[in-house]
């Protein structure tokens, strides 16, 4: 049996290989974790950190790696490795997405979990961060099979878990199905019913309105409220975007609706162009009655077709990468064109392309705060799963909204105020709120 699993692995693992043609491995330079650490490198050393308070907030608080066993739909067992990564919980339960993906290891939801802390703590909501994943191709699976993987992690996890210890939320390749089924194996598990222990649920079972479009509706605000202080008007806005799935097809949906031309858009499958703007409503529906939801088979009359690298280098106002980590390298980060990079994806540009961006002028609104839309309505509907009440769709997009706009423009005051890069402010003021907190449990010292 043994020898069958790995066998059985290795299959999965060359298949998966072939399926995905951008993978974080195989990008250019620095990783997500080396960047993430170097961000915060660069808010300590400006804030002055101690040297081993800086280490404290460095090191991931708990790591969780699991071997998950299970019987495929043709009766043969395959073994996954899933992950679980606290990287604190000095400010609450840690709080964090699930993503299922090939390129999924300990490194990079390291990486992924400390944004969240800076994250959450951006955007003052009183959690930690936290990160999970399955390294596994969903496309691979049929439901049952990925039903019996959601439930395997979910029972692993559970020592870890809980709506005041961790909270899991969607992330790449997951959503509201899986958080159902994570949701039911762990209160099969304990026999308590508590919904606050997954965000991200389906409406029926304790979800929010307006969780699904959060992310996406705060990186449009934010661009659209990037446009209005360079004094371009919404329709005059060309935007390309990378990635359209939960995140970059509501951005994209409502850039759209408020007037902006959306010049490229693009997923796995491939990309569309029309310098002219795309017909979002067509391709919205076209992806609807695609089996997979994919762009992939678009009629071409309106649109040219165009790649996921060559679109982050289009003429346009803003390039909003949405997919995933490590898109803007130094390879192509001297070729960009736009003015404003909106970083709806986490980590979408690697450390050195960074510096490049700044050096040419260009403004990057960092991940930590573009796509901060998800985990601020994740953080109402944990709300409203600890206290039994319900939200309406109205408030629930006035309050994310407000919180939005005043952490952007804490951000702008602080980045003015010090003179530094936007990304650079947002880690200053994320990164001495947990250090405030630190201090004040006496982590560094007693
Ligand atoms: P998703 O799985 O719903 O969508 C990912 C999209 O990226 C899909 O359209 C996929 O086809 C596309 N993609 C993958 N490879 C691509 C390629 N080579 N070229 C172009 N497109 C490609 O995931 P999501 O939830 O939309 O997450 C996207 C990013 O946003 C991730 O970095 C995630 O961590 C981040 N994020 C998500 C949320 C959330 O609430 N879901 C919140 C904050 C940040």
């Amino acid at each position: 049996i043994g020898e069958k699993v790995v066998m059985q692995q290795q299959e999965q693992a060359e298949v998966a290989g072939r399926s995905v043609d951008i993978r974080a491995r195989e990008r250019q330079g620095s990783t997500l974790l080396e960047d993430a650490s170097a961000q915060f490198r660069a808010a300590a050393a400006h804030l002055g950190l101690d040297p081993g308070l800086q280490q404290v907030l460095e090191t991931p608080e708990r790591e969780m790696s699991v071997a998950l066993p299970i019987e495929m739909d043709d009766g043969r067992i395959a073994v996954f490795q899933g992950y679980r990564v606290q990287h604190s919980r000095l400010r609450g339960p840690a709080k964090g997405g699930i993503r299922y993906h090939p390129s999924v290891d300990l490194d990079e939801v390291r990486g992924l979990a400390a944004l969240m802390t800076w994250k959450c703590s951006l955007l003052d909501l009183p959690y930690g961060g936290g990160k999970g994943g399955v390294n596994c191709d969903p496309s691979l699976l049929s439901a049952s099979e990925l039903a019996r993987l959601t439930r395997a992690y979910a029972t692993a996890m559970l020592p870890i878990i809980g709506s005041r210890i961790d909270v899991p939320a969607p992330d790449v390749n997951t959503d509201e199905q899986v958080m159902a089924w994570f949701l039911d194996a762990v209160e099969a598990q304990t026999g308590v019913f508590d919904p606050a222990v997954v965000t991200g649920k389906p409406l029926a079972i304790g979800g929010i309105p307006g969780r699904g479009e959060a992310t996406g509706r705060g990186v449009a605000l934010i661009t659209m409220e990037m446009l209005r202080r360079r004094g371009i008007a919404l329709k005059d806005a060309r935007i390309a975007v990378q990635g359209f799935g939960k995140v970059g097809g509501h951005t994209v949906r409502i850039l759209a609706d408020a007037g902006c031309r959306i010049v490229a858009i693009s997923d796995i499958s491939g990309g569309l162009y029309n310098p002219n703007g795309l017909d979002i409503p067509r391709i919205v529906a076209h992806t609807r009655n695609h089996p997979r939801g994919l762009l992939e088979g678009y009629p071409g009359e309106d649109a040219e077709p165009i790649g996921a690298a060559e679109l982050l280098t289009v003429d346009c106002d803003v390039v909003i990468p949405a997919a995933l980590e490590g898109q803007i390298t130094v390879a192509n980060a001297g070729d960009i064109r736009a003015p404003i990079i909106v970083e709806a994806a986490n980590g979408p540009t690697t450390g050195e392309a960074d510096r490049i961006l700044q050096d040419r002028g260009i403004t990057v609104v960092p991940d930590i705060l573009a796509n901060a839309g998800g985990v601020v309505v994740s953080y109402f509907e944990w709300i409203q799963g600890l206290q039994g009440t319900k939200w309406t769709l109205e408030e629930v997009r006035a309050r994310l909204d407000r919180m939005m706009l005043d952490a952007f423009e804490a951000v702008l005051q602080r980045a003015e105020a010090e003179d530094v890069s936007l990304r650079l402010a947002a880690y200053l003021i994320a990164v001495g709120r947990v250090a405030e907190t630190a201090a004040l449990r006496r982590t560094a010292g007693a």
